[in-house]
């Protein structure tokens, strides 16, 4: 038997190929966390187990929920806040590696600080249109 923490790990929901929440989708090495979805609270591999099982659009974690605990290792069974898990490359309690690929997906499940200021943007200025030599009717 394996050994288990102190308390039952959450179930995890979808295609889980084995007991470190592998799915079908994913199920390298280090595919080793599941997600809870804050949809509806619910554990899955990954977001497309999410899309498949839950039947309802995934929505992510806001970014004032950081302290929720919402990644389950599924080695140790140790539950992460989003924090956590954002600033870890393997698990704090048992060290096991995490896929450092799920940092491409993190923004399907977290909010991400938008990293462009506006200024960034591509403004899109239609000041220099505005002079047509066709000038709008002046009022009278
Ligand atoms: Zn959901
Ligand atoms: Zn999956
Ligand atoms: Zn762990």
């Amino acid at each position: 038997m394996p050994q288990h923490p102190l308390s039952t790990p959450p179930p995890v929901l979808g295609p889980v190929v084995d007991g470190q929440t592998r799915c079908v989708h994913y199920r390298t090495e280090l595919d080793i966390v599941a997600i809870r979805f804050a949809c509806c609270g619910d554990y899955y591999p990954c977001h497309l187990c999410h899309a498949e099982v839950a039947g309802h659009d995934s929505s992510p974690w806001p970014i004032e929920a950081r302290s929720a605990r919402a990644v389950l290792c599924g080695v140790c069974g140790d539950e992460l806040s989003i924090a956590e898990y954002l600033e870890v490359t393997a698990c704090p309690s048992c060290a096991s590696s995490f896929n450092p690929g799920c940092a491409l997906h993190a923004h399907l499940y977290f909010e991400v600080e938008p990293s462009s200021r506006e200024g960034a943007l591509p403004v899109v200025t239609t000041v220099s249109a505005a002079r047509s030599p066709t000038a709008p009717s002046s009022s009278t």
